[in-house]
């Protein structure tokens, strides 16, 4: 199966013996934040969701009775129960958000034709925690194509879409989600999943890592037939990272969130994308001729910065790094310090990652109606807090808009209370999600399938190899015709022909 083969060239380890140590890990895991605080502190697109899946449709029935799904009896239309959702009435509803979805995730929909003549997930039983929305159904539904099982609840107690696990569970999918769930309904949903008499999962993929934390506490036994564990977000990959680190790790964990396509899709693009779609819903601006100041000009500042000189507007940025400064000067944007500018602007747009980079003192230096947002993943990045001190008045003029107004009349324009603009005022592109599921499935089939001792007892990135491969799966849609190498060519740059195209080292 040369196609699922991603690792030409990965050192072969031994697999050390099972060895499944669990003193401490209980500990290692209640140093956590809370949920709702660890779900912010990712950087995943699909974390913060509580804010960012708005967009979709929800078909909701407003005179849905308020009983706790664990306490109804609901069968679908092939007489199984073995799911737990809002309403399987609603199953027609989600399933048109499917197909929708299914549009934009080119990549996912080659996977399932390939899968045709091979399964490479066969035998796999896979049990998934995740945001449940079209797009994750998409990826669940090629997983099933390609010939794994699934069980699947919720990484977030308000991102589900009710109709979207009402088409999963009427399609056969043992899903235990629904929008609104308490504490308690979020571990049940995860327990469900896992405790099955006579299934016993053997991949995780996780999202935040709630699902791993659940199985090392409660059924650590099960380690002993899992191969892997693909985890998405910041969070959980740091946690894996501490695990690891801590010896207690026992086995393999690719990290999706750090491969280098999703990155891109995450930082540049989606921001590019975004962060007009955030001003727009919420101030129903302009941006021609607008004078905005960007605060940092890393891969989502270049975004932001791109997409508005496109419309128009005057950018100015900010950096403290030389080459990021030099970068955003080539680019052909004026390199400032925020005081210098900030009397003049119009909107202000933070990126840097950083705290305080707009402190109450610039604030106080605004003109009147200047838009101030942040596009980084803190909340601190302006110092929001200072402004509530009792001379200033907040007046909530929409939702996710405050106008924050000065003793003389002069207001600034907040959005989202300085929280992520993007993730809380408009939606994630499908095709950013797509990246992101092509990028799972993928990690979920080379961890079945690699042979043993290519991986450890570690946490991995994606083979180059894989990466390479979820762009190319991407290429048809632009009907983008890819230049092969010729033998001699290959050979004078050194390369295989079929990839990887790019050390290790490489900065795209
Ligand atoms: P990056 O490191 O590439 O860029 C941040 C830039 O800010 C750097 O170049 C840095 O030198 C600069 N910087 C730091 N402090 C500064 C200061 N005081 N003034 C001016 N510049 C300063 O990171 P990135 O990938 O662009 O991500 C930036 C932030 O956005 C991170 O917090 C990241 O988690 C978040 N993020 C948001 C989204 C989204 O959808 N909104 C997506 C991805 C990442």
């Amino acid at each position: 199966m040369e196609k699922w083969d991603g690792n030409e060239g990965t050192s072969a380890f031994h697999v050390p013996e099972w060895m499944i140590q669990f003193a401490d890990q209980k500990q290692e895991f209640n140093k956590r934040p809370t949920k709702i605080g660890r779900r912010s502190l990712s950087r995943s697109i699909s974390q913060s969701s509580t804010d960012s899946y708005s967009s979709a449709a929800s078909y909701t029935d407003s005179s849905d009775d308020e009983t706790s799904p664990r306490d109804k009896q609901q069968k679908n239309s092939k007489g199984s129960s073995d799911f737990c959702v809002k309403n399987i009435k609603q199953a027609e509803f989600g399933r048109r958000e499917i197909e929708i979805a299914e549009q934009e995730m080119p990549a996912l929909m080659a996977l399932r034709k390939r899968a045709q003549g091979e399964k490479p997930l066969a035998g796999a039983k896979i049990v998934g925690c995740t945001h449940i929305t079209a797009q994750t159904a998409v990826l669940m539904e090629t997983l099933g194509a390609l010939g794994a099982q699934c069980r699947w609840a919720a990484c977030n107690i308000y991102s589900t879409l009710n109709e979207v696990a009402a088409a999963l569970a009427e399609s056969g999918f043992p899903v235990f989600a629904w929008k609104g769930e308490s504490e308690d309904d979020f571990w049940w949903c995860i327990d469900r999943c896992v405790n099955v008499e006579g299934w016993q999962p053997n991949m995780i993929l996780d999202d935040g890592g709630d699902l791993t934390h659940w199985i090392y506490k409660k059924y650590p036994n099960m380690f002993k037939k899992i191969k892997g564990i693909v985890e998405e977000s910041v969070t959980g990959v740091h946690r894996l990272y501490q695990l690891s680190k801590a010896g207690k790790l026992c086995v393999p964990a690719m990290n999706v969130n750090d491969s280098v396509t999703k990155q891109k899709f995450d930082n540049l693009y989606c921001c590019r994308e975004s962060i007009l779609d955030g001003l727009k819903r919420t101030t129903d601006m302009m941006f021609g001729g607008k004078q905005v100041v960007v605060c940092g000009y890393g891969e989502v500042g270049k975004g932001c910065c791109a997409a508005l000189k496109a419309m128009g507007s005057i950018v100015y940025v900010t950096e403290i790094d030389p080459i990021c400064a030099l970068q955003a000067c080539m680019d052909g944007f004026r390199l400032v310090k925020l005081n210098e500018v900030i009397r003049q602007v119009d909107i202000v747009i933070t990126c840097t990652g950083n705290k305080n980079v707009v402190s109450r003192e610039h604030l106080d230096r605004m003109k009147n109606s200047c838009i101030v947002c942040n596009m980084g993943h803190s909340n601190t990045e302006i110092d929001v807090a200072s402004l509530r001190t009792p001379e200033l008045t907040w007046e909530r003029v929409r939702s996710q808009v405050d106008h924050v107004i000065w003793p003389d009349g002069k207001r600034i324009v907040l959005l989202a209370e300085g929280r992520l603009l993007n993730l809380s005022c408009s939606t994630v592109p499908t095709f950013v999600l797509s990246i992101t599921a092509t990028t799972q499935a993928l990690a979920l089939i080379e961890l079945y399938n690699a042979p043993e001792g290519r991986y450890k007892q570690d946490v991995y990135l994606l083979p180059k190899k894989m990466d390479e491969y979820v762009a190319s799966l991407h290429l048809p849609t632009f009907d983008a015709h890819l230049t092969e190498l010729t033998d001699e060519q290959a050979k004078y740059l050194g390369l295989n022909k079929n990839g990887p195209f790019k050390p290790n080292y490489y900065r795209y």
